[in-house]
């Protein structure tokens, strides 16, 4: 049997000690373990599955892609994770869907047009069936930004009970990013080289503390208590687990180009991981959502009419200006 092809098979034996007929439920995995569990309640009507199920994951325990020097992020675990042989998680976005729809599916009864209709629609609640779970390891000033995003479950490593690891987000010297002028948040293209070096330098002075925070947590100062003196460049780990809807709400903003590079980073590498698991919500979400544009009521007041933006508003007017020149109008 393959490494992919993890199989849950349905056995009614007879115990071989006490010559006893039970219902046991036999799993075979991909390096061919057998486990049995006899569950003994007769109330439980088990239904065995018409096809054949597959991993999402073939079998993998982690998939994981590398970020920067020292970060990762890492697809634990998956809902579904088994899916029908020849379908895609996606498969139980389409279950949901058809419960609530019931009837009125006959008119969009196929998987791809559904699913796609759903995101059009912002009909959500399906999206949610499915859930990822990810081991991440990220600075600090990146967590600080993932953890607005409240839906998900999260545990981080704690800094109160464990020492702090030596690892340090340090970015190329192409990153040492300049202040942009016209986004206040934001950096845009590289500043001058001298000025880069002398920002490195600066970041490994911080990343100096470290041999002084373990020296002091070795004499007893308590690590909840030391660890004040350690930069938010420091990397600290967490499990993330979050339905697909949220995901794809926090893929919005993190992956979008107004979002901090470093963050968008492991945004994209989170995409990377989950879209062949849903690749056709990830068909739609592109479509409907990261390549798609918002149009204000005046934006599209103004395209009707062939008229300057109705608005004083200076920043108003610049986004008007990056969106016609994105649809190459004006
Ligand atoms: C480019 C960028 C710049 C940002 N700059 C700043 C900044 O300068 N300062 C700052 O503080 N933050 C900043 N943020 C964070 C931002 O304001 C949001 O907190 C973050 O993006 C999470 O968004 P969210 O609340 O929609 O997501 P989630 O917390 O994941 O929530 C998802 C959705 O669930 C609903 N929801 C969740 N919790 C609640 C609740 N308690 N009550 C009601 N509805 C809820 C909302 O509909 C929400 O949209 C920035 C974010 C981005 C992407």
């Amino acid at each position: 049997m393959s490494k992919s092809a993890l199989t849950l098979a349905r056995a009614r034996s007879t115990c071989e000690y006490d010559g006893m007929s039970s219902d046991t439920d036999t799993q075979v995995t991909g390096d061919g373990t057998i486990t049995s569990q006899t569950t003994g309640d007769d109330r439980i009507r088990r239904i065995a599955p018409d096809v054949a199920f597959k991993d999402v994951m073939n079998g993998d325990s982690r998939w994981e892609i590398p970020i920067h020097d020292h970060g990762f992020v890492a697809l634990v675990d998956s809902m579904p994770r088994l899916v029908p042989e020849g379908q895609t998680a996606d498969s139980a976005i389409v279950q949901a869907a058809r419960v609530s729809y019931g009837a009125g599916t006959k008119k969009v009864n196929e998987d791809r047009g559904l699913i796609r209709y759903l995101l059009r629609h912002r009909h959500t609640t399906p999206l949610e069936m499915v859930e990822f779970k990810f081991h991440i390891a990220m600075p600090i000033f990146v967590a600080r930004q993932w953890i607005r995003h409240r839906t998900a479950n999260v545990n981080e490593y704690s800094a109160r009970y464990s020492i702090m690891p030596d690892r340090f987000y340090r970015p190329s010297i192409e990153n040492v990013r300049k202040q942009s002028t016209t986004n206040r948040q934001g950096g845009d293209e590289p500043i001058e080289v001298g000025t880069a070096e002398e920002f490195l330098k600066l970041l490994g002075d911080s990343e100096a503390l470290y041999s002084r925070y373990l020296d002091l947590t070795e004499k007893g100062v308590a690590r909840e208590i030391a660890r004040a003196a350690l930069p938010v460049s420091v990397f600290t780990e967490w499990y993330w687990k979050c339905d697909l809807h949220n995901i794809l709400h926090f893929l919005s903003l993190r992956m979008d180009k107004h979002a901090q590079i470093e963050i968008r980073d492991y945004a994209t590498a989170m995409y990377d991981l989950i879209k062949g698991i849903v690749p056709i919500t990830c068909e739609a979400f592109e479509d409907y959502r990261l390549n798609a544009m918002h149009l204000t009521s005046l934006e599209i007041d103004a395209i009707r009419n062939g008229t300057p933006l109705d608005t004083t508003n200076k920043r108003e007017i610049a986004e008007w200006e990056a969106k016609q020149a994105e649809l190459g109008l004006g």
